[in-house]
């Protein structure tokens, strides 16, 4: 009797690879079936679908109605198919015109009303959908998606709010009852993140937090509760370059997936801050239909873990290997989903369980047994892929009284871009991501800051991936200094960074 084709999209890991929705009408018994979904979602979307083109003042056809959801084997969500298969229905049956149709494609559920409800990972879609460059169709979709759809520039995304609306556009002869396309807006990133101004004091970790940043180098602080390492940690992003536009795109895509994206976050680097209570699903991502974790959470921004020895082992173990990768890999099943995860990994604890350990305003009541225990709940081998250990005293009163103010972030920041720039036109990368081989070729220090740093190393028994990491560090000094050449300098202020990693002698 009737054939209808439109497209859609799944969803798999960051990836909305295409879904053909085939409506097949025929005679004979009454019967509404969908292949392709799994069977409790076939019978929500059939009772939405069924009450949508009731409600919307349509006929639902009296025969055989076959839905076809392909290819089979990809995760389906259904209630983004409703769109589609309800106009599927109307086209089939000819209460629709079809000409127009494979020039679009289409998302959205449907309420039993007619309604069209949001659905989740707009971005991703219409990201897809743009890939295909010139062959790339419109995109109609829920109206409360179409700011985030829009944010891929050239995007054709036309938001509706109703069945009824999407079936004006292409049957109305009056021109006005044509959706309307939604432009991008131009977001703009302004001062929104929190200002290095408001710190007091702390000299020694505010320089810290600016080697972190211009090198892209990983730290962990160590201080008393209340010295303000959460405060530090917080201002890191506004130190970072902008994004750039694909940098902003792939953030705002992965948050979108994970349901937490606004449009007036767009350009805003991430900082995430998940409690030690999380867990390795909550952290790295998971779950039946993937959900990206706060790792993905916190592509291109920092990812703050106060508090790291009270995480869960286990869960810190997960962290090793994205952390090198800057990506990480959800296995379900049969299928895979990979999310991005360039990250940058600040930390933070109490130098023992009382946290007063050095302290001069307070006593340390833990015995050296339970100091150890403490600090041995970081594993070594995660201990090792942190590129700074940074002490965060607690101030003095007088720190606190003094009225001195503070270098603002638009100032220090300034100097970060310039560093960022030299190492990217040395090596097109931070230096933090230098491999073995690149930092024996980039970071060569003069022949006494080599001298200082193997007494260090035999010395302090470090292991040649500490050796490596302190040459970056120096490496980052050096480009903060503006000077090709690594000093003694350079190195000693490295060294001082990781002297106390072994922090447990
Ligand atoms: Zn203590």
């Amino acid at each position: 009797m009737g054939l209808a084709v439109l497209r859609s999209r799944a969803l798999a890991g960051l990836a909305a690879p295409a879904v053909t929705v085939e409506v097949h009408l025929a005679n004979g018994l009454p019967a509404f079936t969908i292949v392709g979904l799994a069977e409790a979602e076939v019978r929500e979307s059939r009772d939405r679908v069924r009450a949508a083109i009731h409600n919307s003042g349509f006929d639902f056809p009296a025969g055989r109605v076959t839905v076809n959801l392909a290819p089979a084997d990809l995760p389906k969500e259904s209630g983004r198919f409703d769109l589609p298969i309800a106009l599927g229905i109307l086209a089939a049956s000819s209460q629709l015109p079809t000409s127009e149709l494979d020039r679009y494609e289409f998302a959205g559920e449907l309420s039993l009303s007619g309604a069209l409800r949001p659905v989740r990972a707009s971005l991703a879609m219409s990201y897809a959908i743009h890939q295909l460059g010139d062959s790339q169709r419109a995109f109609i979709l829920p109206k409360a998606n179409a700011a985030e759809a829009a944010l891929v520039c050239d995007a054709k995304i036309y938001p509706a709010e109703s069945l009824l609306q999407v079936c004006a556009h292409f049957a109305s002869n009056d021109p006005s009852a044509r959706l309307t396309r939604t432009l991008p807006a131009a977001y703009k990133t302004t001062g929104q993140y929190p200002d290095f101004s408001d710190v007091k004091g702390q000299h020694l970790a505010r320089r810290a937090m600016e080697i972190a940043a211009a090198g892209g180098h990983s730290a962990l602080m160590v201080g008393p509760p209340g010295a303000g390492k959460s405060m530090l940690a917080n201002r890191l992003p506004g130190l970072l370059p902008p994004m750039s536009d694909t940098e902003s795109l792939e953030t705002a895509a992965v948050q979108s997936l994970g349901g937490s994206f606004t449009v007036e976050h767009w350009g805003r680097r991430p900082f995430r801050a998940p409690h030690h209570t999380a867990s390795a699903v909550a952290l790295v991502g998971g779950g039946g239909q993937p959900r990206p974790g706060e790792i993905s959470l916190a592509n291109h921004g920092v990812l703050f873990l106060d508090e790291l020895p009270e995480f869960d082992r286990k869960v810190l173990e997960v962290l090793r290997e994205p952390l090198e990768s800057g990506h990480i890999t959800i296995s379900r099943a049969a299928r895979q989903s990979v999310f991005p995860c360039h990250f940058q990994l600040i930390a933070a604890m109490n130098p023992c369980p009382c946290g007063y350990l050095g302290d001069t305003r307070k006593n340390c009541r833990c015995t050296p047994e339970s100091i150890a225990r403490y600090q041995g709940k970081i594993s070594g081998p995660l201990l090792d892929r942190i590129d700074m250990l940074v002490s965060v005293a607690a101030l003095s009163t007088d720190e606190i009284l003094r009225s001195e103010v503070s270098e603002s972030s638009a100032v220090i920041a300034e100097r970060v871009t310039t560093a960022r720039a030299r190492q990217h036109a040395r090596q097109q990368k931070n230096n933090a991501a230098l491999s073995v081989k690149e930092i024996e070729n980039v970071c060569v220090p003069e022949v006494d800051a080599e001298n200082l740093l193997r007494a260090a190393m035999n010395k302090l028994q470090w292991s040649a991936r500490a050796y490596h990491r302190v040459l970056k560090l120096a490496r980052t000094i050096a480009d903060l200094a503006q000077t090709d050449v690594i000093t003694s300098a350079h190195i000693a202020e490295a060294i001082q960074y990781r002297r106390a990693l072994s922090m447990q002698s």
